[in-house]
């Protein structure tokens, strides 16, 4: 139990929303756990997506990789942002699946394969729109030198991700999935067939059945945040449940004349006479500095924030006639059911977006796991 401040996880939700994602594509889930699984717990939900029957585990780095075989998961693991002058043998070792984005990348990974004598596990990456991880300018020259490396490596993916999948009809979507298969043809026609492609992120595994091939990539989605509220509904709409509670404790509650500056700056004014109260959480927690027009819901309403965000604190306004006390739990994000906030309300009043707000949550701040009693509908 945090002392000021925790991030309740509810694993049967993680679990519900695989299911539903499951159901919704009918092929491969690779459930998408990096960056500590979206601020949510990198093991505890990786092991739900587990049990909920995800075939695959996604993360960037080999560390978190590494951690998850540590944990003794044993399902197939990919890591697609593996840097230069890594150690690949640990990887390959590791039985690891490595993406392999570009020419030297993949000699490194060859000459790992060779001294361990075994053929590293690779997916490779293709750049069909996107401009960032895969081959692009380089892929005539990577084919050449695959047809001699066959031996070296194992082939088992072909992939790349969308740029606009969040935007279902834009044409852009039709033109990443066109070169995709162009580039499919371009291997098939050294005789190289991998047996898994993926291209879908949660918002074409949601919206665009074209692009689900083998496998989906799904990461947002699976923690019950909407990958776009804009153009795809809410959480809700989308039958997903957000999984991730923010709380926090009331530091102190205290009566306020009208017209009394707060905060650093004295940016901000009391209106009237009210009570605020101090939320012992800031910043250096991943609580937005820009953040406006959220705050905390509290008794049954919420309390907007008042003044800016400090390191380690902030203070809302309860409103004269709030009964809140000092060291009651309040909700800063959550489902939204109750009328809290929802991490898509705090991602807009800091110019983001929900994944953001999850993700920077701090480490200074416990998660605390409410576990899967029963299998989730
Ligand atoms: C993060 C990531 C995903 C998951 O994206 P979501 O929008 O969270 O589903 C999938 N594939 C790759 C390559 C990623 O980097």
């Amino acid at each position: 139990m945090g002392n000021r401040a925790q991030a309740e996880v509810d694993l049967a939700a993680i679990v519900a929303n695989i299911h539903r994602l499951q159901e919704q594509t009918g092929v491969g889930l690779m459930a998408v756990v990096k960056a500590d699984a979206y601020g949510h717990g990198l093991v505890p939900s990786a092991r739900a997506a587990v049990q909920a029957g995800a075939s695959w585990l996604g993360v960037a780095l080999l560390e978190e990789a590494l951690a998850l075989r540590s944990a003794e998961i044993s399902i197939p693991i990919l890591a697609w942002l593996v840097p230069p002058g890594s150690n690949f043998a640990s990887a390959i070792a590791g039985n690891i699946d490595l993406a392999v984005p570009s020419i030297a990348i993949f000699q490194e990974i060859c000459v790992a394969s060779r001294h361990l004598n075994k053929p590293a596990r690779i997916h490779i990456e293709v750049d069909t729109g996107m401009t960032r991880g895969g081959f692009l300018y380089e892929w005539q020259a990577f084919l050449e030198l695959l047809a001699n490396s066959k031996d070296d490596v194992d082939v088992v993916g072909l992939f790349s991700h969308f740029a606009r999948a969040d935007e279902p009809g834009e044409l852009y979507n039709a033109l990443q999935l066109r070169r995709f298969m162009e580039m499919s043809d371009d291997l098939n026609e050294l005789g190289i067939e991998p047996p898994i492609h993926h291209l879908s992120n949660s918002a074409a595994s949601l919206v665009d059945a074209s692009s689900h091939f083998d496998l989906v990539r799904v990461g947002i989605a699976m923690y019950g945040l909407t990958p776009d509220i804009e153009h795809l509904g809410s959480s809700d709409s989308l039958g997903l449940k957000p999984a991730m509670t923010l709380k926090a404790k009331i530091h102190l509650v205290k009566d306020v004349l009208a017209n009394t500056p707060v905060g650093y700056g004295a940016i901000a004014m009391t209106a009237k006479d009210t009570k605020l109260a101090v939320i012992a959480m800031g910043y250096a927690d991943g609580i937005p500095r820009i953040a406006q027009d959220v705050g905390v819901f509290c008794n049954g309403r919420r309390a907007p924030i008042i003044g800016r965000i400090s390191m380690d604190q902030f203070v809302v306004d309860l409103g004269a006639d709030s009964i809140a006390e000092a060291g009651e739990w309040v909700t800063v994000f959550g489902p939204g059911e109750e009328g809290e906030y929802t991490a898509d309300d705090w991602g807009r009043a800091s110019q983001s977006i929900n994944y953001e707000v999850v993700t920077r949550i701090g480490p200074r701040v416990p998660r605390i796991y409410k576990p899967i009693t029963r299998l989730a509908e």
